[in-house]
């Protein structure tokens, strides 16, 4: 069954959350207490209301219980963001994301029962202090705290296939993707061999992939 999605708070974040949900062909229901703001998002996003979400009998009307997922962005106001939290989990909602601006709120969101806690600024920092270290690093997500998924460049032929490679064991990293020379992604096979100009997708800790950069580089 598809996934459906509440987004709280439709400022820079929760917007482009609810834009690019629906440009993924998911259920999304855009929520935010200013009308400004809901009708900013209306020509993207079909469904979306103007409700406060402190409220709890309102999530409740919208429907919050059979929602999978819900994304809290309401930004800096923290007195918003506990009640919304509060009143979500009362609902029964369990994937509850919540975008924070400050460290120190988020231990309060996740003692509260979010599920996850984001703060944008400091992902978006991590990411691209991390690509801009090496000329090779193209991309850099951290996936988990520290762990991440890297978009690399081969700088090198290699003779030996995947299995021969070993990289699993060696470095302790994954090459879950390849992408060749004509931008074409495909899953590797173990007989499949690195080739200069291809960028291989890695996952593993962040020193495992400082590794393997200078292993595929140097
Ligand atoms: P950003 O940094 O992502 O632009 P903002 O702080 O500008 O974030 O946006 C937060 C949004 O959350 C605003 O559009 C605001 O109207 C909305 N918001 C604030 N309180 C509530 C609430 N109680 N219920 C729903 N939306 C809210």
């Amino acid at each position: 069954m598809k996934k459906t999605f509440m987004v709280i708070g439709l400022g820079r974040f929760g917007s482009n959350i609810a834009k690019t949900l629906v440009a993924m062909n998911c259920d999304v229901l855009a929520v935010d207490i200013n009308e400004e703001s809901v009708s900013a998002i209306s020509g993207f996003v079909p469904h979306c209301v103007i409700a406060d979400a402190t409220k709890e009998r309102v999530l409740e009307e919208l429907g919050a219980k059979t929602i999978d997922h819900v994304v809290v962005a309401i930004g800096n106001n923290l007195q918003a963001s506990i009640l919304t939290i509060v009143n979500l989990r009362h609902l029964g909602v369990r994937n509850i994301t919540v975008r924070a601006d400050e460290e120190s709120h988020k231990e309060v969101y996740l003692t509260l029962g979010a599920s996850d806690v984001i703060i944008p600024e400091e992902s978006a920092a991590i990411s691209l202090a991390n690509q801009i270290v090496s000329d090779s690093i193209l991309d850099y997500y951290e996936v988990s705290k520290g762990y991440a998924l890297a978009k690399i460049i081969i700088g090198k032929d290699y003779e030996e296939n995947l299995i021969e490679l070993d990289l699993r064991n060696k470095y302790d990293i994954n090459i879950v993707g390849l992408i060749n020379e004509e931008g074409d992604f495909f899953i590797p096979r173990g007989t499949d061999k690195l080739q200069k100009g291809n960028i291989a997708v890695v996952v593993g800790t962040k020193q495992k992939i400082k590794k393997i950069d200078e292993f595929f580089n140097n």
